[in-house]
């Protein structure tokens, strides 16, 4: 496996654009078996073992994080990494954290030591890992939705399929997030939460004389519903056009599409990233809409909870959600989850033909 070396690496960054190259920061036993593992055996919920070639294994400790992380807390995390992992630590796509070590008698010292501050181990195998979501409210401008706290409350369910205490027919991947902007990986999850606004946005002409460019603002619109409106030296949204994506709000904030009354999510399912088997799939749409009941989202939980219940009695072992779902059919998913197949589920849109492999919605 070609890769490059350390000083490969450092004379190709000698500007600040894009990330440094990965391999700078491999701990020496990945880059000497780099591309050359036989197998991996999972330990337990939070434990594995990778076995290379030439003989040399390395055990890993995974552990759950809540995304968005203190200073305070990485620095615990590095000091245990000091401590157990040569001062190496590995953050998974779905903000998992992976402690690494190629000496198998220090992972239960690891392990006491990543329990005695507060991390929970486990998102190994067949279970739920940490579920990626995005900023939700606190932090993002467009959230149709709260993302910490929903996640918060849907793990706080089904965390004993995160420590290995339940298991699932094949590892199941969650996410949220909380625009169709999509920050989170909903298109290639087993089961997501996407949030919607669903009300055409509305103008604070006042504002946006003062505060938007108009050109830049009718532009941002994907399906040309902004126009110039002269007499108030603003725009004018053509309601039969919009589609609540929120594009113009980016650009011009007093066009506001928040609507605390009308937010809510839709929860998709059956996408994977993995190519065992089956390839890669996207997503389709299961529910189409979800009010948010704050503070705690117990219906969306519950339509979690259910889905996954009704996969884990019905697929076969190693069949992901999406292959199980494949195989017996859509219908008779929708019948064996209860969930209602509205108008919501079908993709009318003008230009269906170019989203045919790609929407959440079904074709008839
Ligand atoms: Fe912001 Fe949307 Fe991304 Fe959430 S998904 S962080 S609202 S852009
Ligand atoms: Fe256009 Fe999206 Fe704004 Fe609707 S919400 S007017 S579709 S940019």
């Amino acid at each position: 496996m070609a890769w490059l070396t350390d000083a490969e690496a450092k004379a190709i960054r000698k500007t600040d654009i894009g990330p440094p190259h990965f391999g700078q920061f491999l701990p020496p036993v990945l880059k000497k078996n780099y591309g050359k593992w036989k197998y991996h055996e999972r330990i337990d919920g939070g434990t594995m073992v990778h076995v290379g070639e030439s003989g040399d294994k390395v055990f890993t400790v995974r552990v759950a994080s809540p995304r968005i992380l203190s200073t305070e807390t990485i620095r615990e995390m590095l000091d245990i990494a000091d401590k157990h992992c040569d001062g190496y630590i590995r953050f998974t796509t779905r903000n998992n954290v992976e402690f690494m070590t190629p000496d198998e008698k220090k992972v239960d010292g690891l392990k006491k030591d990543l329990k005695a501050k507060g991390f929970a181990i486990g998102g190994i195998g067949p279970g739920i890992s940490n579920m990626v979501h995005t900023q939700g409210w606190i932090h993002c401008h467009s959230a149709c939705t709260d993302a910490s706290g929903m996640v918060k409350a849907i793990m706080d369910e089904l965390f004993p399929y995160f420590d290995g205490s339940k298991t699932l027919p094949a590892k199941t991947r969650l996410a949220m997030a909380c625009c169709v902007n999509m920050c989170g990986a909903v298109h290639c999850s087993d089961i997501a939460v996407v949030a919607v606004h669903r009300k055409v946005p509305e103008i604070n002409h006042d504002l946006l004389k003062n505060m938007c460019e108009i050109p830049t603002t009718i532009a941002s619109c994907p399906t040309r519903a902004i126009s110039p409106d002269p007499a108030k030296k603003s725009v004018k949204i053509n309601a039969e056009k919009c589609m609540y994506c929120g594009n113009c709000f980016t650009v011009c904030p007093p066009i506001d599409i928040h609507n605390p009354e009308n937010d809510g999510v839709a929860i998709v399912v059956g996408g994977k990233i993995g190519s065992l088997r089956t390839g890669p799939k996207f997503s389709k749409l299961a529910i189409p809409f979800l009010y948010n009941e704050t503070p705690r989202w117990p219906k969306v939980v519950d339509a979690i909870k259910n889905i996954l219940d009704v996969y884990a009695k019905n697929a076969r072992k190693h069949e992901r959600l999406g292959e199980w779902i494949e195989r017996v059919g859509w219908e008779r998913f929708f019948s064996l989850t209860g969930i209602e197949f509205t108008h919501q589920h079908i993709d009318d849109f003008t230009f269906m033909r170019d989203t045919m492999r790609t929407s959440a919605a079904f074709k008839y």
